[in-house]
C-alpha cells in the first residue's frame, strides 16, 4: 500500500486517507504548506477535487452501518486506543502543529492534551447513549425513543487548533456510530493526516475515518454539496457557515456551525485589577491573538481605567515575541494574507482617530525578516461603531474603551453581531447576575481567563453559529431520534 507522503524535490508530499489507504488523488496539483514563522515550504498536500470527496464518502458510506452495529463500547475502544497514542506521540505531534500553524511549543503540547482528551471524553460517554422509555396512550403498547447515528458526517475544520479541531469533530461522530470525513483549513492540513496515519495501528474498520486536503470553495464545498452526507459540522468564519448554510439547503442536511467570535472584555470599577490584567493579557495574546473566544475588545470603568491601563500596557510591552520553538509568549501569524487584514484593520482604526498605546506595527527585522509577524498592540480613543470594534481581528492587537458605568459596558458588550463569549471582572453579586440574564454570549467567563471545558457546552449564539460542541449537548448533535411504537396485544 502507498504510504502517507513521499520526498518531493526535499518536501514530504502526502496523500489523502481513504477507505483505510493513503491515496493519490486524482487531481494533479498541490498545495504548498507554509510554515507561518519562517515562510519555508514544510510539505505539499493535494488539492482534491469532487471526484476525492466522491471516493471518500462513499468509502464513509459503505463503512457506516457495520460501524454502528457495533456496540458503542467496541467503538469507544478504538477512540481510546487513538487518543493513547496521541499522547504517546505528544512532542512530534507538537511540533508538527507548530510548523505549520505558529504557537508556541508550549501551547502546541496543551492543544495536543486537547486533542486526545477530545476522544477519550467521547469513549467515556459510550454507556451512557440513552433514549426515553415513555407510557402509551394505548393498552398494550410501549413507545420509546432512541437515539441512531446520522450517517455520514463531514468535518471541516479551521487553522486555529488544526490537531484538536479534528478529534474535537471526530469523537463524538464516531462514538456515535456515523463514519466521517474530514478536511481540514488547506493552510494547516498536516495534523489531521498524522492522526489518521495513527489510526492505522489500531483495528478501525476502513471507510470510518477519511481525511482529505483540498481548498474551502474546491474539495470543502464538493463535500457539502454531495448527496451522501446527512450531517456538516463546520469551525471556521461566519463566510463560510453562511456558504454552507446556502449549499446544504437543497438536500436539507443537518448543519452544526461553529463560527467566529468578537468577545467583550468588562472591567467593572471593584474589579481585581491585577487578575483582571492576567486574564485580559491570557486571552488577547494566547495562540497570537487567534482563538474564536479570544478578548477582542474592552470596556474599563472609568473610575479604574488609569491602573488598569497603565499595567495591561506594561504587561503588553513585556512580552515577547519570536520563534515559537523556543520560550515565547507570542509566535507569527498564521499566514501572509492574515497578517495583512490585521494590518489593514490597525490602519483604519488609526486613520479613524484611535491612538496607539503600544505595538502597531507588523515586524519585519533581524529574526522577523521572514514569516509573518505583528507587534501586540492597545489601541485607545476607539468608538463602538469601528470595524475594530465589531469585526473579529484574530491577532495580537486589542481596542480599549473607557465606559462611565457597569450598565454602558454592557449595552456596549451587546452591540454585536457575534455572540460567542464574554469575559467579566466583578466581584458583585447583583452584577453578576444581571449579565448572566443580559449577556447574549454563548459562553461567560467571570473573573477569569478563557478555556472551555470537554464536558461544558461551546456553542456561539447570533451570528457565531448554529449548535455547540463538547459535552452531552455537543454528543447529542451527533444522533438523530426515532420514535418506536410497539403494540404487542
Ligand atoms: P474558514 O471559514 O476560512 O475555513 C474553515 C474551514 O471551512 C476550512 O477547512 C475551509 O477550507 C472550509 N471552507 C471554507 N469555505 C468553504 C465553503 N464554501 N464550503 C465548504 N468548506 C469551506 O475559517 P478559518 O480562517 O480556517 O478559521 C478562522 C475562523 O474560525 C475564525 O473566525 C474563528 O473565530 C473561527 N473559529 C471558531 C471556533 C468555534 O468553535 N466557534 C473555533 C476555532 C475557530
Amino acid at each position: 500500500m502507498p504510504a502517507m507522503k513521499d520526498m518531493v524535490n526535499g518536501v514530504p508530499r502526502y496523500r489523502h486517507f481513504i477507505n483505510g489507504q493513503w491515496t493519490d488523488s486524482t487531481v494533479k496539483e498541490w498545495i504548498e504548506v507554509e510554515n507561518p514563522a519562517t515562510g519555508a515550504v514544510i510539505a505539499t498536500v493535494p488539492k482534491g477535487g469532487a471526484d476525492d470527496a466522491d471516493r471518500a464518502l462513499v468509502a464513509a458510506a459503505a463503512a457506516q452501518p457495520a460501524w454502528e452495529a457495533l456496540p458503542p463500547i467496541e467503538r469507544a475502544k478504538l477512540l481510546i486506543g487513538l487518543s493513547r497514542l496521541i499522547l504517546e506521540n505528544r512532542d512530534r505531534l507538537a511540533r508538527l502543529v507548530v510548523a505549520e500553524q505558529g504557537k508556541p511549543l508550549t501551547e502546541a503540547r496543551g492543544e495536543i492534551e486537547g486533542t486526545a482528551l477530545y476522544l477519550t471524553y467521547a469513549a467515556e460517554e459510550a454507556r451512557r447513549i440513552t433514549g426515553d422509555i415513555i407510557p402509551s396512550d394505548n393498552t398494550d403498547e410501549q413507545v420509546w425513543i432512541q437515539r441512531v447515528a446520522h450517517g455520514v458526517a463531514v468535518g471541516l475544520t479551521a487553522w486555529n487548533y488544526p490537531a484538536a479541531l479534528t478529534t474535537r469533530k471526530m469523537g463524538p461522530a464516531l462514538l456515535a456510530g456515523n463514519t466521517i470525513v474530514i478536511k481540514s483549513h488547506e493552510g494547516t492540513p498536516l495534523s489531521a493526516f498524522e492522526i489518521a496515519q495513527l489510526s492505522t495501528q489500531l483495528d478501525f474498520p476502513p471507510g470510518v475515518i477519511n481525511v482529505v486536503s483540498g481548498t474551502g470553495e474546491g474539495l470543502g464545498a464538493a463535500l457539502v454539496k454531495h448527496p451522501i452526507p446527512r450531517l456538516i459540522t463546520l469551525t471556521g468564519s461566519v463566510r463560510a457557515g453562511k456558504e454552507i448554510f446556502r449549499s446544504a439547503a437543497d438536500d436539507l442536511k443537518i448543519l452544526r456551525l461553529e463560527l467566529g467570535g468578537k468577545a467583550p472584555f468588562i472591567v467593572a470599577e471593584d474589579a481585581d485589577i491585577g487578575a483582571a490584567v492576567k486574564a485580559a493579557i491570557a486571552s488577547r495574546f494566547e495562540n497570537c491573538g487567534q482563538i474564536c473566544i479570544c478578548n477582542e475588545r474592552m470596556y474599563v470603568h472609568e473610575r479604574v481605567a488609569d491602573e488598569f491601563t497603565e499595567k495591561f500596557v506594561r504587561a503588553v510591552k513585556a512580552l515577547k515575541v519570536g520563534d515559537p520553538l523556543t520560550m515565547v509568549d507570542v509566535g507569527p501569524k498564521f499566514s501572509g494574507p492574515e497578517l495583512d487584514k490585521v494590518e489593514r484593520m490597525v490602519k483604519a482604526a488609526t486613520s479613524a482617530g484611535a491612538k496607539v498605546l503600544t505595538g502597531g506595527n507588523r515586524l519585519t527585522e533581524g529574526e522577523f525578516a521572514r514569516g509573518h509577524w505583528f507587534e501586540p498592540t492597545v489601541l485607545t480613543a476607539v468608538d463602538n461603531r469601528m470595524p475594530i470594534m465589531q469585526d473579529e481581528v484574530f491577532g495580537p492587537v486589542i481596542p480599549l474603551m473607557t465606559v462611565t458605568d457597569f450598565d454602558e459596558g454592557l449595552r456596549l458588550a451587546n452591540e454585536s453581531r457575534y455572540g460567542l463569549s464574554a469575559y467579566v471582572f466583578t466581584k458583585d453579586m447583583r452584577r453578576l447576575m444581571r449579565l448572566v440574564r443580559e449577556l447574549k454570549f454563548g459562553e461567560i467567563y467571570v473573573n477569569r481567563p478563557g478555556g472551555d471545558a470537554v464536558h461544558a457546552h461551546h456553542a456561539g449564539l447570533r451570528h457565531s453559529g448554529i449548535g455547540g460542541e463538547d459535552g452531552k449537548y455537543g454528543l447529542d448533535a451527533y444522533f438523530q431520534k426515532k420514535t418506536i411504537y410497539v403494540n404487542f396485544a
